[in-house]
């Protein structure tokens, strides 16, 4: 029987990137060693190092007036980076709320920085929306706008991106980085938690714009400092080297894909499968409005919630793996990172439609 497995994160990985790993565990390169067991300065690390950069930048086509820094501490650390790097005494920084991600990133700001909260849902009974970019009522000044473009719990996906004549705009792309094209030249300042789209946990992606990298900020920890760390080549201490690696054979893996544009069309595929079951049925729901709907994250609810618990023992019994809803919210999700083969995604809504004859 075929596993799938659709945790949020983190998430699974493609089977031929964790094949290769499990291949060089205990031989990386003919060193003898593990890619875990040697230092981060050696020449292979570094060329490692090296590698992985230049291919996120093909990737993402990332123009030469940003850094890309692999860091520590995942998303949350970026949501005490980004004030610490960034704050401005005269301006207040400014936090889009879409949902329960993009508020954890306010609550973190509010202990160092002047933040202010800015509602962009545009919530009805029976629907969840965003309001649209050109609405958002933006501050004429603020140290820089800081936004969610894929609220991880919420299911709900930002597609443009808000422009403000100023003040630089910050993303936190943990849950959709590398899902769809996007042009980086939109944002100042893109950050993404790798356990979705890149790899392991703990590793954090950063891409800013080296001239953000000359402000003073607040006093922060050299783990978490953006001008250090380039200085260092993300190496002011002992980065997460086995994490790194990992992250680097995935991009080689969305490389043989055919790019971020081919997974981003089979992201709409996988998508627009499952949305479609989801709607045709009047056994199961999801509230957000079409426009806004993730490409990466599907919240949906039983009608009847109290089958809630044989729904998802049913599904593990069937190799649908880990589709409980996030307890804040309850219900049920499906994640469907690019590693989710579109396979996983058949099976999951045959699954659906199974069980709703079952139980109607
Ligand atoms: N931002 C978003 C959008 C997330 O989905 C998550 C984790 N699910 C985080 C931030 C926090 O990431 P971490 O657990 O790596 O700190």
């Amino acid at each position: 029987m075929s596993v799938y497995n659709f945790c949020a994160g983190p998430a699974t990985l493609p089977p031929a990137v964790m094949q290769k790993a499990q291949q060089e565990f205990l031989d990386w390169q003919g060193i003898g060693v593990s890619v875990m067991e040697i230092s981060h300065r050696s020449d292979p690390f570094l060329a490692l190092a090296k590698q992985s950069e230049e291919r996120l930048r093909r990737l993402m086509n990332i123009p030469e007036e940003y850094t890309v820094l692999f860091m520590h501490g995942g998303g949350r650390g970026q949501f005490s980076a980004v004030p610490l790097n960034l704050h401005q005494d005269n301006a207040p920084a400014v936090y889009c709320h879409s949902g329960i991600w993009s508020q954890g990133a306010f609550d973190e700001a509010c202990k160092f920085t002047n933040a202010v909260s800015i509602d962009i849902r545009n919530d009805s009974e029976s629907e969840f929306s965003v309001v649209p970019v050109a609405e958002w009522k933006l501050p004429d000044t603020a140290s820089y706008i800081h936004y969610c473009p894929n609220e991880t719990i919420d299911g709900i996906e930002l597609f443009d991106v808000p422009k403000h004549p100023t003040a630089p705009i910050i993303a936190d792309m943990s849950s959709n980085i590398l899902s769809r094209e996007i042009n980086v030249s939109d944002f100042d300042l893109i950050y993404a938690g790798a356990q979705k789209n890149i790899g392991p946990s703990g590793l954090c992606i950063v891409i800013v714009k080296k001239t953000l990298l000359e402000r003073e900020g607040l006093p922060r920890p050299g783990i978490l400092d953006y001008a250090l760390e380039t200085k260092q080549g993300s190496m002011f201490n002992t980065p997460p080297t086995f994490a790194w690696y990992l992250a680097n054979e995935v991009f080689a893996w969305i490389e043989e894909q055919g790019g971020v544009k081919a997974v981003e069309e089979l992201n709409k595929k996988k998508a627009t499968l499952l949305y479609d079951f989801i709607d045709s049925s009047d056994f199961y729901s999801n509230k957000v409005a079409s426009g806004s709907r993730s490409l990466m994250n599907v919240p949906f609810w039983l009608n009847d919630e109290s089958l809630n618990s044989v729904f998802l023992s049913k599904a593990s019994e069937s190799g649908l793996l880990a589709l409980e809803g996030h307890r804040s919210v309850g219900g049920m999700r499906a994640s469907i990172y690019n590693a989710m083969p579109y396979e996983g995604v058949v099976a999951l809504v045959e699954f659906m439609a199974r069980f709703a004859q079952e139980h109607s």
